[in-house]
This record gives C-alpha cells, structure tokens and sequence, in this order.
C-alpha cells in the first residue's frame, strides 16, 4: 500500500487567524505531516476570487508561507509551495469544469454568502468565484489525494471534490482518487469573539473579535477578556444556547489538546471572567512560539524562497502524471 497522500491550503485574503490555526494549520504541523506525504499550498489564486489588492496578494502569500514554517511546518517532511507557481491547478481545473455544472456551483453555501457580500460591493460578482470549488477540486485531485484536513466550512467543497472525482472516473476511466475531509474533533469552526454566530474569518474586515496569530499578547488577552459571552452565569458547553462560552470552551479544549472535550473542560470553571483568563492564557503560550519564529523567519527571504521554490518542484512532478492522463483520458 503506498503512503497516505493529504493535501490542504490556505488563501492569502487576510492574516492568519486562531481559527485557521485550531481548525487546519495546527494538525497539520502535529500530526499529518509525521504520518503521511502531506503537501500544504497557499493557495493565492483562490484570493482572486473577490477584490483583491495585488501587492496585498503577494505580500499575504508570503507572510502565510512564513507563518506555516514558523508554525512547525517542516520542509524536510512535507512540501511547502504556492499555488500559482504550480500550473497543473489550472490546468486540470479546465477539465473539471468540463465535468461540474453551474447549478452544483450555484448551491454552494459559501458562494451564496460571499456573492451577496460582492453584490453588495458595485464592480459585480467575479466568475472566478462562482467556479472557485472547481479550483479546490483540481488542488485536491491533482495529487491522488486521500485526506484533506480542513475545518467544518470546507466539508461541502470537499464533497463536491468527491463528486466531481466519482463522476470524472466513471465517465473517462480510473484517473482520481477520492478524497475525503478530515475535520479536526475539537475547534473545527472557531468563531467571531464579538459575534458568535459568525466564524472568525481572516477575509473578514478587522475587529476585536478576530485573534491573528501574529497579534501581540496583551493584544490576544484584551480581545479575549472582552468577548461576548452569554447572559445567564453558568459555564456549559451548548453550542445553540450558549454559543459565546462554548466557542471559549472550544478554544480552551483544543489549545489543552490530548482528546479533553469542551463539556469536560466547562465543569472546571465557576465563572466566565475565569474560562476568559484560562482561555487567553493559553492562547498566549501556543501563539508566542510561532510569533517569535516568525520573526526569525521573516527576517530571511531567501530560505523561504528556497523552501517555496523546492516545494513547486516537487508539487510539480507529482501532479503532471495525473493531470497529463486526466487529458487523454478526456479526449486530447
Ligand atoms: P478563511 O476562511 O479564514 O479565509 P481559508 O479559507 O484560507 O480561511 O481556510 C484555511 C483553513 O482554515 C481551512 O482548512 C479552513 O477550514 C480553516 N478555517 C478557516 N476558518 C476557520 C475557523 N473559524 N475555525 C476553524 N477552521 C477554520
């Protein structure tokens, strides 16, 4: 049996939040680049999906490469690369097309937010936003990928991957592998501090209810300390009733990791200045490491551009295979 093949990416829309952290970044690092051939992408083409600024661009795409390897992301282990510097995406995204519809494309519920949102905006909705999931599936399916750890909000592009890859196969013959998501158990949607009915997005504009893993700590501790909790006074973990503490008591449980759940870590706390002062202590202590080799890194281009350059390489040998036969199989 050859190895388990995984493969995940992050957009360059915004700094990298907690949320990205808890939900993808930090299993990545922990586990699936030990156990598996794991390639992780900055996927910046998906940041041209909305307006978009093209030095923040390129300058978020390097900050998010920076922040993978000073995350614990090891270039010895796995294989650190930009999207756009590999072609066979867009290639194999061509014929992908060629197999989804518009009406598959249109029930997407990220699409619906996010083309409300650009409506909204004037210049009109992009097309590229509309066919952004039809990206993601060649990202995915270009390299024979069996798992795609990705928080909750990615699970339906994920079986659109699934979809797309069945139907690919059953049409042209045996190409693609089918993937499946792999969601973290504990923190898999963190979300807005000020406003727990929405996730903590980094495309979203900046408030006090964002933590980026670049903040400072008095930063982190006064956005935590201030979070919204609820109006009654015990600490539970209810998700519909309680949706403010138990997005704390989500973020407590996976900073302790090991398996402790959130309703076990609620029977600990008397009161929510205190789940608040545990919570933001402990994002404190698993930030401050990746802030400090951030620093270190960042301060040195040229191994990031080694790093990213020796990625894409590799990227690119293990994706042209595949794609090349996806077109044959096509008919070209
Ligand atoms: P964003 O939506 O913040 O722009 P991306 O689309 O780049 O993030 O997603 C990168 C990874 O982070 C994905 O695996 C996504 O599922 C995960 N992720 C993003 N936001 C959250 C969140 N609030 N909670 C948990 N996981 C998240």
């Amino acid at each position: 049996a050859r190895t388990t093949r995984i493969f995940s990416g992050i957009k360059p829309t915004g700094h990298l939040t907690l949320g990205n952290y808890l939900g993808a970044v930090r299993r990545w690092v922990d586990e699936d680049q030990h156990r598996a051939d794991a390639l992780f992408c900055v996927v910046d083409l998906h940041a041209l999906t909305v307006a978009h600024d093209p030095a923040r661009v390129r300058r978020l795409s390097r900050q998010a490469a920076s922040l993978l390897l000073a995350a614990g992301l090891d270039p010895e282990r796995c294989t650190v690369f930009v999207q756009s510097h590999v072609d066979e995406h867009t290639r194999l995204a061509y014929l992908l097309e060629c197999t989804a519809t518009d009406s598959e494309m249109r029930r997407m519920i990220q699409y619906k937010e996010k083309a409300a949102r650009e409506r909204g905006g004037g210049d009109g909705v992009r097309l590229s936003l509309l066919t952004y999931p039809v990206l993601m599936a060649a990202d995915i399916l270009a390299y024979g990928t069996d798992e795609v750890p990705v928080g909750d909000d990615q699970t339906q592009h994920v079986e659109l991957t699934r979809d797309l890859a069945r139907r690919f196969n059953e049409r042209y013959g045996q190409v693609f592998t089918v993937p499946r998501a792999t969601p973290p158990a504990v923190a898999a949607r963190v979300m807005d501090l000020q406003d727990p009915a929405s996730k903590m997005g980094k495309s979203h504009a900046e408030t006090s209810g964002i933590v980026y893993l670049l903040d400072e700590p008095d930063v982190v501790r006064r956005k935590i300390m201030r979070a919204v909790t609820d109006s009654g006074s015990v600490v539970a973990y209810d998700r519909e009733a309680q949706p403010g503490v138990s997005n704390l008591l989500d973020v407590l449980a996976a900073c302790w990791g090991g398996g402790v759940r959130p309703d076990e870590v609620a029977g600990r706390f008397g009161s929510y200045g205190a789940l608040k002062k545990e919570t933001a202590d402990a994002v404190v202590e698993l930030l401050r490491p990746v802030r400090e080799r951030h620093a270190e890194i960042s301060a040195d281009p040229e191994y990031v551009d080694g790093v990213l350059a020796a990625g894409a390489e590799r990227a690119r040998q293990l994706a042209r295979p595949r794609v090349d036969s996806a077109y044959r199989a096509i008919g070209l």
